[in-house]
């Protein structure tokens, strides 16, 4: 009998640390903040301008998108209300593929980003060239890759799925004697293979948020806390993930927060997701899952820099020049469509709550 073969994870281009920005949160006296707020209100009137916000942007961004009727969420709900919604410009804070994903599900839309440098190391890691050679190598296996990717890496897959919807679409993959080529998030891919049992071949990516939090550590504060459930998003490694009370995508950990019989939560994922904990559990209280800190080799931790670009200032100026407007070629939008609309399509065939259970 042969022992069994792991598949080696694919080649992710690694970052180097002066590509991974500083953290930079925009800081301002609360006279500038009102009147940024009351221009930003202005304009997205004058616009026809909605605002769609993430889960891990500044909480300011998230309560004027809430005070202005916009909408705050994970990457595909962002995309889903975009499309629903009438105005005729989507403002989107988050990261890059957010933009472009918005952008392909509503290309009659005005797409615009406070900034477009707002990068997600994932995307990063995954190039759409070294991708699609990848995939050639192994043209008998089905490409599923995570909603954190380039348009033009979607354009090369069979399957988009998010956090949320993972676990399903691969289970489904797999009954259908199916093997898979998953990129880029090489953790959520690890825990998606052991709960499914699917054979998954892994692209090599990882988040730098979620790959920082650290396992001896956070074993010593639940010690500290032994009341406390861990609430642990898949993107985190491995030996983090087991220590997890709830395993899940953003909008899942929110859930989790309100539903579970808990009053103290340790948490691993963005802070910025706090905002809306708070509200969806008001009264609950929330500690921060241990990181690596900053230092040589953690330049981000904590906080995700590319979100944090998100900011009022930058708001506003694209607001009044247009400028920042995201665009996708259109060939490769008709092409990154399939894998969207694919999960999209099977998401609705099995009534399931798609919209609100994902993560990006
Ligand atoms: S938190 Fe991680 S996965 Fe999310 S946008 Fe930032 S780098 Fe990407």
């Amino acid at each position: 009998m042969h022992a069994k073969v792991e598949p080696q994870p694919g080649p992710a281009r690694i970052l180097r640390p002066e590509e991974i920005p500083a953290v930079q949160p925009e800081v301002l006296e609360p006279a500038e903040r009102e009147a940024l707020r009351a221009r930003i209100k202005r304009l997205l009137e004058e616009q026809d301008a909605v605002l769609v916000a993430h889960y891990y942007t500044d909480p300011e961004l998230q309560r004027l998108a809430d005070e202005t009727g916009g909408h705050v969420s994970d990457s595909l709900d962002m995309a889903r209300f975009g499309h629903e919604h009438p105005a005729s410009t989507l403002v989107v804070c988050g990261v890059r593929f957010m933009g472009e994903t918005a952008k392909i599900l509503n290309p009659e839309k005005r797409v615009l980003m406070p900034d477009l440098g707002a990068e997600c190391s994932l995307d990063l890691a995954c190039p759409a060239e070294a991708f699609a050679a990848f995939c050639d190598r192994h043209p008998d296996r089905t490409v599923v890759v995570y909603a954190n990717t380039s348009a033009a890496v979607k354009a090369r897959a069979d399957w988009m799925v998010t956090s949320g919807s993972a676990l399903d679409v691969v289970r489904h993959l797999k009954a259908r004697g199916e093997r898979i080529l998953w990129a880029p998030d090489r953790h959520l891919g690890r825990w998606v293979r052991e709960q499914t049992g699917a054979d998954m071949l892994l692209w090599d990516g990882a988040c730098v948020v979620h790959e920082s939090f650290q396992a001896e550590a956070l074993a010593r504060l639940r010690a500290e806390h032994p009341q406390a459930k861990v609430l642990v998003h898949p993107e985190s490694p491995a030996e983090v993930v087991a220590q997890a009370d709830y395993v899940g995508s953003t909008s899942g950990i929110i859930e989790a927060a309100r539903r579970m019989d808990a009053e103290v939560f340790i948490v691993a994922t963005e802070p910025g997701i706090f905002h809306k904990m708070r509200e969806a559990a008001p009264g609950k209280t929330f500690i921060e899952a241990p990181t690596g800190g900053r230092g040589a080799t953690c330049t981000s931790c904590e906080r995700c820099p590319w979100m944090a670009m998100n900011g009022l200032r930058r708001l506003a100026q694209v607001l009044e020049t247009g400028a920042n407007e995201v665009h996708v070629d259109p060939a490769v939008a008709e092409r990154a469509l399939v894998p969207i609309r694919r999960l999209l399509d099977f998401a609705r065939a099995r009534r399931q709550e798609i919209y609100g259970n994902n993560d990006a």
